[in-house]
């Protein structure tokens, strides 16, 4: 079970989202806009944040680039959501520092084996290269 901060302006994304957070057995923090995720993100100390990059006013991948110079939030880990498969918002979000991108809408599995793979990373590997974790022999 992990502390999730959801940054979604959508209400009915934040829903479906909150949802399948919750049926995996997460609590869940939610926002609207980037500002106050950056405050939750202090406050709450999140295990990982859900940034859509679409949001009113400073968006998903500023939002992200703050958290990641920021070295109290920079150890966690950030998936951005894209509203379509654009390879601009991918690469954007890759320099803006994020671990991992889905594009929406979520499809539960994808969404859970990302988080899986994130949350079993030790905080400081988080923003080195991926290595994937072998199943055992
Ligand atoms: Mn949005």
């Amino acid at each position: 079970m992990a502390k999730v901060l959801v940054v979604e302006d959508n209400p009915a994304n934040m829903k479906l989202t909150s949802l399948l957070l919750h049926t995996a057995g997460h609590d869940v923090l939610s926002a609207l806009d980037a500002e106050t995720a950056l405050r939750l993100a202090h406050e709450q100390s999140p295990d990982l944040i859900l940034m859509d990059i679409q949001l009113p006013g400073m968006d998903g991948l500023a939002a992200t680039a703050i958290l990641k110079h920021d070295p109290a939030t920079a150890s966690i880990p950030v998936i951005a959501l894209s509203a379509q498969a654009m390879k601009a918002d991918e690469e954007r979000s890759q320099t803006a520092g994020c671990d991992a991108y889905i594009v929406k809408p979520l499809r539960y599995k994808e969404l859970y084996a990302v988080m899986e793979r994130l949350l079993a990373k030790p905080r400081e590997a988080n923003n080195q290269a991926a290595h994937p974790r072998r199943p055992p022999a």
